[in-house]
């Protein structure tokens, strides 16, 4: 079993134009993968092919111009980096991407690639907190992001298999399914939006089990490939004239007159604005922020490919889907017709030791939702980490002067993409305001970067999944 994204594999290998997954063999002779092996790193990065798309992808070298001052530096190259970076360089700026590992290392070669309506918090939830206005333009903003992506995606030509294929949301429990229907009158009377819903007698149009008990069906949401994705914003910020330098780790930031000196392992930058956009990531170089994200694992683990026809009869109209479950499963079907299947199984961050107990639990639960699944090859498990913020809700804005933009919960392909380039609007001087932009960040209290509540909170997520 391979312990890295499934996703990486199935990016172009740049010399044949292939992916990796379509040839094993290639596989087999470049290792572990391109970016977890530190030499095929270096010589990825150091080769200056003379192909634009190719060393828009692996990034530069070094920083250039290590003499001039730059418009904004952005800390981390993820769809937030990668986009506000593609905006602010077409908008004129001088734009450098400093990325500690590689492009798009983070959850956004990892995720389950489900483009999501709504946002973390449920809609009742939303409009309980905010009240029926401000929780329709929370919402509105989380559709306008999908927008944002399938524009940006038809723009660029990105080539990430997007698909406006819908997601399924699986009732757990037969009360789960009722609460559906609340949720399905809110949706239509509060935002204005249509989800339908399917009883466990006919469930099976939608999902190939009879463990859950009903479904809602948003027509929607979409999927894609995240780590094409994120290569594919990388190509185009660098052809609007953004620098991205991965293995650039930021050790430090500091005030400089008038601007920002920002200390990498490659180097010092200076640049008139910084934006921080290393979400889950979040490490003591932002110490501001990293006392207001709390970073959480998310897992998931990828079958053998299972051949069209058993992967049509789980997932018959190839939705992206999730359950209603706090520690809730999530999966969906690849093009190459593997299950990828998802959760929450341990509640810390991601590590090897926390993805090796979370396939295990991501296998049997795979196994308790498709009993016939239980011969089937696992093939790759892997982890990444999702931020959190006090309320659960994103935001965007400034923080000790500096630009952040994060805490999209789990729920981000589309979001992160488009608070990314709303910060970046700002950044550039546009006078725009935009519901979750919020320079008064509040920290957690007794919160220094290290989650030591996380158990706790865990447990009670399971009792509540025991109870409710
Ligand atoms: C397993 C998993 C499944 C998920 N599934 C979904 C899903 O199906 N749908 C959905 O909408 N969302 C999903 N998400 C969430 C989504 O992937 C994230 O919200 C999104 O990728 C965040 O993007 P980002 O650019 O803000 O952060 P990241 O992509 O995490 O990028 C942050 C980057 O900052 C870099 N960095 C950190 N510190 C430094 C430093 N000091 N110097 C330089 N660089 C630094 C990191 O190396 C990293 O590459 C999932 C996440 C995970 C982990």
């Amino acid at each position: 079993m391979r312990e890295y994204s499934y996703w990486l594999d199935t990016l172009p290998n740049r010399e044949s134009g292939e992916s990796r997954i379509a040839s094993p063999k290639s596989r087999a002779t470049t290792g572990e993968s391109r970016i977890s092996n530190p030499e095929s790193r270096a010589t990825a990065s150091e080769s200056r092919i003379p192909n634009p798309e190719s060393r828009a992808t692996t990034g530069e070298s070094r920083i250039p111009n290590p003499e001039s001052r730059w418009d904004v530096a952005i800390v981390g190259a993820g769809y937030t980096g990668l986009s506000a970076a593609r905006h602010l360089a077409r908008a004129g700026a001088t734009v450098v991407v400093l990325e500690r590992e590689e492009i798009g290392w983070g959850a956004s070669s990892r995720n389950g690639g489900q483009v999501l309506t709504g946002l973390r918090l449920e809609p009742a939830a939303l409009v309980a907190r905010f009240g029926e206005a401000r929780a329709r333009q929370l919402f509105d903003a989380a559709l306008e992001s999908i927008a944002r992506l399938e524009t940006l995606v038809a723009e660029e030509a990105i080539d990430c298999e997007y698909t406006r294929t819908g997601h399924i949301q699986a009732a757990w429990k037969p009360a789960h399914f009722d609460a559906f229907r609340d949720q399905q009158a809110l949706l239509a009377r509060v935002f204005n939006h249509r989800v339908h819903l399917v009883s466990r007698a006919d469930q099976r149009s939608e999902i190939g089990t009879g463990t859950y008990h009903g479904v809602l069906v948003d027509e929607r949401s979409g999927g894609l490939n995240p780590a094409r994705y994120v290569h594919g914003l990388a190509a185009a910020a660098a052809r609007s004239g953004a620098a991205i330098v991965p293995g650039a780790a930021v050790t430090r930031v500091e005030r400089d007159a008038g601007g920002w000196r920002v200390t990498t392992v490659k180097g010092v930058v200076d640049a008139r604005d910084v934006l921080l956009a290393t979400n889950g990531y979040t490490n003591g170089a932002a110490p501001a922020l990293q006392r207001r994200f709390v970073p959480i694992g998310s897992y998931i683990i990828a079958t053998e490919p299972l051949g069209a026809d058993r992967a049509n009869a789980l997932l018959p109209r190839r939705r992206m889907a999730f359950d209603s479950k706090h520690f809730l499963y999530y999966f969906r079907v690849t093009r190459d017709h593997r299950l990828l299947f998802g959760g929450r199984a341990e509640f810390a961050r991601a590590d090897a030791d926390t993805t090796r107990r979370a396939a295990a639990i991501l296998r049997d639960g795979m196994i308790a939702v498709f009993p016939e699944l239980a011969g089937a090859g696992v093939e790759y498990a892997w982890g990444g980490n999702v931020a959190f913020t006090r309320d659960q809700m994103p935001r965007a804005g400034k923080l000790d002067d500096m630009y952040y933009a994060g805490g999209y919960g789990g729920h981000g392909v589309a979001m992160a993409t488009y608070l990314g380039e709303q910060i970046a609007r700002r950044i550039a001087g546009e006078p725009i305001d935009h519901p979750l932009f919020d320079d008064r960040f509040r920290a957690l209290p007794m919160y220094r970067g290290t989650p030591w509540f996380l158990p706790l909170v865990g447990a009670y997520y399971q009792v509540k999944d025991w109870l409710q």
